[in-house]
């Protein structure tokens, strides 16, 4: 078996020109990618060449111009086809973020297949944009919203998931890995068990898009969302991959320009998908900017990046935990790079504003998962999050200011 050889977290680095100006007159130690990730050169390049060279409104026009920004977007969805593993680029939908892409579903594959006394199942870890739309669509339709409980670990109880899929779950929509705790569910007996039952899978990909090889064909789930601006790509682009009879079968999502085929005031007809779901201009320098991240990640290798991850993980796991009334949480066995923590007597947004003194940005809330804070008793939690450009020392940097922290709340 051949040994990948790990990141060049140095070369990396330079990738990333925010990374070169300090904060606060120290070192800035980015631990904040689960929320956004920063840009490397070839995104931000890709951008502004865009923009310098190659701009103008897709899919409409036949000068060259317009023409050449339609195959950048179009390869853009290639790529990122190829990426998620989907049987054609047919299956990818460009959206604005990975909730756009969840409400898309809830409200179109959603209004079509949920009925009176219909079942949604969700987890308990799951991000408010894999709730509230299922909340908002059961409350339309007199459908039911039921959990599936997690651990004190913080992983999914598994024997529960099973036992709440019934004769009127419709859908289960679990998140592949938990933006509060890390944990990496067991998607793919996830997919097994639901399909054992005839029911479709949504997973949210949100953070597990920008940290390991994922492959739609192989999880055989029938949706798939995540966000462009965690995988290092440009806000403002999400995907929905969804399988292509799913897709075909669903009524359009918004209404306008490009998602037609013909218009009359006696009604009008769909293009064919994914372009049915693609109502206006899209955010056209945005998805050829996802298609440089994507290039980007693959370049590095998503298996490199999951090692990388996990090594630092294990390091600032261990360096935490030699503070004295640190608490953990989200300690699953299969977890990412998110270390999610509360310190006895200091609250986690004054724990963030003495770490920002110290050049470390981490998160401290509830990050949008207050489910998850309530089920571990806790108003929110202080979260680091790691990325391709993260390295030991900016785990040090965030060690000694919780340590500093500690003292001046002592
Ligand atoms: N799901 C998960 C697991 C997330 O971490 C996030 C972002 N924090 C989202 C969904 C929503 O992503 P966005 O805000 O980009 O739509």
């Amino acid at each position: 078996m051949s040994v990948l050889p790990p990141l060049d977290v140095t070369r990396i680095r330079k990738d990333f020109p925010i990374l070169e100006r300090g904060m606060r007159g120290k070192r800035l130690a980015f631990l904040d990618s689960a929320a956004s990730a920063q840009k490397p050169r070839p995104v931000i390049d890709t951008l502004s060449h865009v923009y310098s060279h190659e701009y103008a409104n897709i899919h409409r026009g036949v000068y060259e111009l317009s023409e050449r920004a339609t195959r950048r977007y179009e390869e853009a969805r290639e790529k990122v086809a190829a990426l998620l593993g989907a049987a054609s680029p047919r299956e990818i939908v460009f959206t604005r973020n990975a909730t756009e892409s969840i409400n898309l579903v809830a409200s179109s594959w959603g209004r079509q297949n949920v009925g009176e006394g219909d079942e949604i199942l969700v987890t308990h870890m799951e991000h408010h944009a894999n709730i509230v739309p299922w909340q908002l669509l059961c409350e339309e339709r007199g459908a039911k919203l039921r959990v599936v409980p997690i651990d004190d670990d913080g992983a999914l109880c598994m024997d529960e998931l099973e036992k709440r899929i019934g004769p009127r779950t419709r859908l289960v929509s679990v998140v592949h890995v938990s933006n509060a705790l890390g944990t990496i569910n067991p998607v793919q007996d996830i997919v097994r068990i639901a399909h054992e039952r005839g029911v479709p899978v949504l997973l949210d990909g949100a953070q597990s898009v920008p940290r390991m090889a994922v492959d739609v064909a192989a999880l055989d789930c029938e949706f798939y969302v995540f966000s462009g601006h965690k995988l290092y790509g440009p806000s403002g682009i999400g995907v929905l991959y969804g399988k292509a009879e799913l897709l075909e079968a669903m009524p359009p999502y918004q209404g306008g320009g490009e998602m037609i085929r013909t218009v009359s005031f006696e009604g009008s007809t769909w293009n064919d998908v994914p372009n049915k779901f693609e109502a206006g201009t899209p955010a056209i320098a945005e998805a050829i900017g996802l298609g440089a991240a994507v290039d980007y990640v693959r370049e590095l290798g998503l298996e490199r990046i999951a090692r990388h991850e996990a090594e630092l993980l294990d390091y600032g796991t261990e360096r935490l935990l030699e503070l004295p009334g640190l608490r953990l949480i989200g300690t699953a066995r299969e977890k990412i790079g998110v270390l999610g923590f509360v310190v006895d007597g200091v609250h986690p947004h004054d724990l963030a504003t003495i770490l920002d003194q110290h050049g470390v940005a981490v998160r401290a809330g509830h990050h949008c998962a207050q489910p998850v804070m309530q089920r571990f008793g806790v108003p929110a939690t202080t979260r680091a999050s790691l990325g391709v450009y993260n390295d030991r020392e900016d785990l040090d940097q965030l060690v000694e200011g919780v340590r500093e922290a500690i003292e001046v709340f002592r």
